[in-house]
């Protein structure tokens, strides 16, 4: 987590910066190690601009906080506007070059670049859980998710094809699929690594090149990503800056040269830069924004199965802090009690600790904003009239006292009028909700203005199929929750999102659709 606070830095290192220098690029093979204190967790800390290692012009850096312990683990550059207008200048120059490569050309550098991620995993895994405070154990899962991705796209650049259309006999009308050129990938705090390679691996195939904006709360995996990224790929095609939204994600979203913004994160900050973007000028936005999702319950299904998926669903591993989390579970009354008895006694269950101890079940949220988010929340449920379970307060203890922690909460009783059921917690709070009939578990899961994933539990494959169908929500699951699928699309309905990612569909929507009629001569 960053605190915007060069200059504590440099009290606390007793150095001074550069005034308005760039420390400029530096040897590809050596880093400077000064500046340095032990207990940063990596010591890679230069974004990726056109092929160089650099710091920001002005010699700025911003600090990233262990979550844990709220001790400084790492810096970054707080990239200026200049900056980004290097670093965009590089892809525009840079993707013509990686577009007329044959496509299995550009698989092949793909799958090189994952193989340079996957060798330097360990480390990604240990930076990015101190940075996140997500748990060890499933993030390990993550640098894999990115390089699958990386090689199910790479796989598919030969499906970039265009079509032939047969409007008449006489002469030939064809379709070519041609990159944007240059895609602006915005990430989230919460997986920051695993979205800023998987989610711009399609783009690639798709013969652009990328600027990626880290998040500002989870920086320090991107400086690795940085060094991988430089040595994998041609100078210019992959970029990576680092600084807060509101300058450095405005900049790149209203720079001139760029028509394709891929943004994930709260539907707010997707609003504003829909909002920017068309201040300026005509750009395709696509958006993966939050949710609010129901997970339904039905009276056919064993009890202690509910409750083990229920709780899986919600992704306390990462505090909740997963846009797909099942945080509404909606249960039939006859089952009401007893699926709620074992939640709360999964819930209660949950190990609180260390992130990287593979025995701890839940770290802290990822920053001080995100916990003054869930205590708000912990307020409202107590005016609203939510009846709480488990949790509801920070956890005692000395290993407590400094960090962003929160027990994993789990609230009975809530209506569609209360806040917890509308709003999008992202953090460890479930809550459970009770239906009679079929008509009132549709009418309430579809009672906010979020439509991300909804998950049915039923052993009547109709009732599943019709509850489905009902559902406004881009991602369900039948007797499962969570679980994301290389290959399947992901993405939101209503207030949750605009196109779909991790499928065929994301790859095309980093292309344009160029038609040629060929006007043969008669006879
Ligand atoms: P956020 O919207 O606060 O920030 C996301 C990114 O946008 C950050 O990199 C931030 O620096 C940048 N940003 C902020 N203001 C900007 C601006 N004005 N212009 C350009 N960029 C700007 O979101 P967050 O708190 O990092 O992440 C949590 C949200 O992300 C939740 O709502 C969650 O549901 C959502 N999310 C969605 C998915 C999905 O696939 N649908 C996945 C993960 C997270």
């Amino acid at each position: 987590m960053i605190r915007s606070d060069a200059r504590r830095f440099y009290a606390l290192r007793k150095v001074r910066p550069v005034a308005g220098k760039s420390n400029g690029p530096v040897d590809r093979h050596v880093e400077r190690e000064e500046h340095h204190p032990m207990n940063y967790v990596t010591q890679a800390d230069r974004m990726l601009i056109g092929g160089e290692l650099v710091h920001a012009s002005n010699g700025a850096f911003d600090l990233s906080i262990d979550p844990a312990t709220e001790e400084v683990i790492g810096r970054v550059p707080r990239a200026t506007v200049e900056d980004v207008d290097r670093a965009i200048r590089a892809a525009d120059a840079a993707w013509p070059e990686w577009f007329a490569l044959t496509p299995l050309a550009r698989s092949r550098a793909m799958r090189d670049f994952g193989k340079a991620l996957r060798a330097r995993s360990e480390e990604i895994l240990k930076v990015e859980v101190a940075d996140t405070g997500n748990t060890i154990t499933p993030m390990r899962g993550d640098v894999g998710f990115a390089v699958d991705s990386l090689d199910y796209y790479a796989g598919l650049a030969h499906e970039l094809k265009g079509q032939t259309i047969p409007s008449t006999h006489e002469n030939l009308h064809i379709t070519l699929r041609e990159p944007y050129g240059v895609v602006v990938r915005i990430a989230p705090f919460n997986h920051p690594l695993m979205f800023a390679v998987a989610r711009t691996a399609a783009a690639l195939a798709a013969g652009n090149a990328i600027v990626v904006k880290a998040p500002e709360t989870s920086p320090l995996s991107a400086m690795i990503l940085s060094q991988i990224a430089r040595d994998a790929l041609p100078p210019g095609i992959f970029n990576v800056v680092t600084g807060d939204g509101r300058t450095v994600g405005n900049a790149l979203v209203q720079h001139p040269l760029v028509k394709r913004i891929a943004f994930i994160g709260s539907p707010q900050t997707g609003r504003a830069i829909q909002r920017a973007a068309a201040e300026v000028g005509v750009k395709h936005v696509s958006l993966e924004l939050g949710g609010k999702n129901p997970f339904i319950a039905f009276p056919d299904v064993d009890p202690e199965r509910i409750a083990e998926a229920a709780v899986r669903g919600m992704n306390f591993a990462w505090q909740g802090q997963s846009c797909g989390s099942t945080s509404r579970l909606l249960v039939h009354a006859d089952i009401y009690d007893a699926v709620l008895e074992r939640v709360v006694e999964k819930v209660r269950a949950i190990r609180l600790g260390d992130p990287q101890s593979p025995e701890t079940g839940m770290g802290p949220v990822n920053s001080r904003v995100q916990l003054e988010k869930v205590l708000s929340f912990f307020e409202s449920a107590k005016t609203d009239g939510a009846r709480l379970m488990t949790g509801g307060k920070r956890p005692d203890g000395p290993m407590f006292e400094r960090g962003y922690w929160v027990e994993p909460t789990v609230y009975a009783d809530v209506e569609p009028g209360m806040r917890l059921w509308q709003e999008e917690v992202f953090g460890p709070i479930l809550s459970v909700g009770k239906w009679r009939s079929f008509e009132e578990a549709v009418e309430k899961a579809n009672s906010t203005e979020y439509g991300l994933t909804a998950a049915v539990w039923t052993n009547d494959i109709n009732d599943a199929l019709r509850m489905v169908r009902k559902i406004r929500a881009g991602h369900t699951w039948i007797n499962g929750s969570s679980a994301h699928f290389i290959g399947v699309p992901f993405g939101g309905m209503k207030s949750s999102g605009i196109e779909r990612e991790e499928g065929i569909e994301e790859m095309l929507g980093y292309t344009e659709t160029k038609t040629i009629n060929i006007m043969l001569p008669k006879g």
